[in-house]
């Protein structure tokens, strides 16, 4: 792995405790009934609203959320909830399509804050190949931010993402940490990118021109339990895990690797990411902040870690046809740690431990029975 001093992070900052595994019981009950991740001053009675629930991120929120004890957490996916990544029968679900404005405003009303989680997205297989459908996400937002300004909802929070940076900035391997000016003059990924700046300047100019407190963080790669790792919206660490249990369970040595492995990328785990998501949302905070771990690794160096955690030791290929993204991203976390104290702390190695050991099971799972995941997201 990278050492630390060539990546500007200290190894010191990063978490020895590992992942929480109370919040990976099959449970949901169990789930809920552990203490939260976020541990905030909140009004219990405010009701909450999470768009894109049936996902991986929008799911471990609801979780958290429902942990803290707030009276009304409303859940809202395009998806029927039988094919939610985590579904909790304390919430209310509902299956909406929030391109459309009526359902947006079906869904916010009398709320008090909103979590907007959904967009049409996947992994860089997905989103190089479907421009137009991550674009068309543009209307999620833009009609959730309408009905929060006439529902006067109190705090509104958009998930952007590093997609947003400007691609020349992350033409080598050898990266500088992206630090949230970087994001103009824009040149972001096409299509999806492109949707990520353009709805958090909507939501920048809500603020300003109609009151509606917004926050807005830009995720760097999220990774860990309930996310997708298969059907082609998958990414880097859950792709890449999958093949390597596959590999494993089938008694084969190789694993193909999309691009030549000497790219690098920071990932976040999932509990860091729910953690951060709610400090942004509670705080003073109104420019896009980043919100990654900043542990730079190559993507030989992610396989080494995957290979780690199945205990397998693979031959690898090369697939330099495939999508492969830039050539290096990292999180530059000088603001995060200025504004709240506070950056993502779990180590790769730890993460993925964990991630490795639910994607195995829940592939073991599905093997046996002859089943598809839900898990399994078509393109
Ligand atoms: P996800 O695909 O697992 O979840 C998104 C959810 O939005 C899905 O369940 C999907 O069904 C739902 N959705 C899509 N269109 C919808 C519609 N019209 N109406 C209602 N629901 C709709 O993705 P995720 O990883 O949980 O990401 C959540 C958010 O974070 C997204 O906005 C994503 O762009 C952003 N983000 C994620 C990452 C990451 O690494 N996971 C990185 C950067 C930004």
């Amino acid at each position: 792995m990278s050492n630390a001093s060539e990546n500007g992070r200290s190894s010191a900052r990063l978490s020895t405790t590992g992942p929480r595994t109370d919040l990976l019981s099959s449970n949901p009950t169990d789930r809920v009934e552990a203490a939260s991740i976020f541990q905030g001053d909140v009004d219990t009675e405010n009701t909450v609203v999470v768009c894109g629930a049936g996902g991986f991120i929008g799911g471990h929120l609801v979780a958290d959320l429902l942990r803290q004890g707030f009276d009304e957490v409303r859940a809202v996916d395009i998806k029927p909830p039988s094919q939610w990544f985590q579904k909790f029968p304390q919430a209310d679900n509902r299956s909406l399509d929030l391109r459309e404005k009526e359902n947006c405003y079906r869904a916010l009303e009398n709320a008090d804050q909103v979590y907007n989680l959904a967009a049409d997205m996947g992994g860089m297989g997905f989103i190089e190949n479907n421009k137009a459908l991550c674009m068309l996400s543009v209307t999620i937002n833009t009609h959730l931010l309408m009905a929060a300004r006439d529902n006067d909802i109190d705090r509104y929070f958009y998930s952007s993402s590093a997609c947003v940076y400007n691609q020349e900035l992350q033409d080598t391997a050898d990266v500088k940490p992206l630090s949230e000016e970087d994001a103009y003059p824009a040149l972001a990924e096409d299509g999806y990118g492109w949707e990520k700046l353009f709805s958090e300047r909507m939501c920048r100019h809500f603020r300003e021109d109609f009151d509606v407190t917004t926050r807005v963080a830009r995720y760097h790669n999220v990774y860990g339990p309930f996310g997708t790792y298969d059907g082609g919206r998958e990414k880097a660490p859950a792709a890449l895990t999958r093949k390597a249990i596959a590999a494993k369970l089938s008694d084969s040595e190789d694993i193909v690797i999309w691009g030549d492995g000497t790219q690098t990328r920071s990932f976040m785990y999932i509990d860091d990411c729910v953690k951060g998501t709610q400090k942004i949302m509670h705080s003073d905070i109104i420019e896009p902040i980043n919100l990654g771990s900043d542990e730079l690794v190559t993507i030989n160096e992610l396989v080494d870690v995957i290979e780690a955690a199945v205990g397998v030791d693979l031959d690898r290929e090369y697939d330099l046809t495939k999508p492969q993204g830039v050539d290096g991203r990292n999180s530059d976390n000088t603001k995060i740690l200025n504004e709240l104290g506070w950056e993502p702390p779990t180590a790769l190695r730890d993460g993925m431990e964990v991630t490795a050991e639910w994607i195995e099971q829940q592939m073991r799972t599905h093997r046996e029975a002859e089943t598809t995941s839900r898990f399994a997201v078509p393109h």
